[in-house]
């Protein structure tokens, strides 16, 4: 039995699937095994799968690439970066053709440009409409300083993702939320979050899944993927292929209903309920 823990009536008239990048499909470049055939068996059930995560720096294509090399074929429907989330919201609350100020790498800057938000890259104009804040591996005193003088002024705090760090091979690197909470320490204002469990991102990936009305989420990250499939009252499935080891599952918040060695195990799974 492919099941670890949980109740796979959970997942019974599944439609529709949230799936999350990095620790289930892949680690870093290596794809995890049987992640892209349990993608195309997925699919072959009629389960609609959109990925999503809070990693806005690559562009779209970057994924597109990055998943077909390992042989995920996507749309760029079937993928939502927190950079697409908000560029979806900024453009519905009317922001083409205002400016911003970008922390962060190329994915944001495409995003941007997909709604006719003009970016400023002046490094001596401390004003805009928005301060959009990613992970930005070149940050400096100074991005902190122009950010901090542009919301001081009454520019929008927006950020990707709130997330502290992320693993790498030689430890904790500061994430994203990391440099967000400097720009608010400096500034004193408040930034909007848009990535995972945040409800902007949960609702656009929903979005991207038609009509499926039974769907569930995978992820290997509680505070993140189980949090966000909570908050939308959806199924969660907890993969051990990622951060989470199998020893911290009887403490994991929110509790998953189910929980998976790796992604492989979910098609024989949906087959059984
Ligand atoms: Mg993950």
């Amino acid at each position: 039995m492919s099941l670890v823990a949980g109740n796979v009536e959970a997942l019974a008239g599944l439609e529709g699937l949230v799936c999350d990048l990095d620790g289930v499909i892949y680690r870093g470049p290596e794809p995890i095994e049987g992640s892209p055939e349990a993608i195309e068996r997925l699919r072959e059930l009629g389960v609609h799968v959109v990925f999503c995560t809070n990693n806005a720096n690559p562009t779209i294509g970057r994924y597109i690439e990055k998943l077909g090399s390992m042989g995920v074929s996507v749309e760029r429907d079937d993928l939502v970066t927190s950079a697409v989330v908000m560029a979806e919201l900024l453009a519905e609350e009317g922001a083409a053709g205002r400016s911003a100020i970008v922390v962060g790498g190329e994915g944001l800057r495409e995003a941007f440009d997909s709604i006719d938000v003009v970016v400023d890259d002046d490094p001596s104009s401390r004003t805009a409409d928005y301060v959009v804040v990613g992970f930005d591996p070149d940050f400096t005193y100074e991005s902190l300083k122009r950010a901090s003088f542009a919301v001081q002024d009454g520019a929008r705090l927006v950020a990707a993702n709130a997330d502290a760090s992320f693993p790498a091979p030689d430890g904790l690197w500061p994430g994203a939320g990391s440099l967000v909470a400097a720009i608010e320490v400096a500034s004193g204002g408040r930034a909007r979050v848009m990535g995972k469990p945040h409800e902007a991102m949960m609702r656009v990936a929903a979005r991207h899944l038609g009509g499926a009305s039974k769907i569930a989420i995978a992820g290997d990250r509680p505070n993140t993927d189980l949090e966000g499939g909570r908050v939308m009252g959806w199924a969660t499935i907890l993969v051990l292929s990622g951060v989470t080891a199998r020893a911290e599952i009887d403490q994991v918040e929110p509790r998953p209903d189910i929980v998976l060695e790796r992604l492989a195990d979910l098609p024989d799974l949906l087959t059984e309920v």
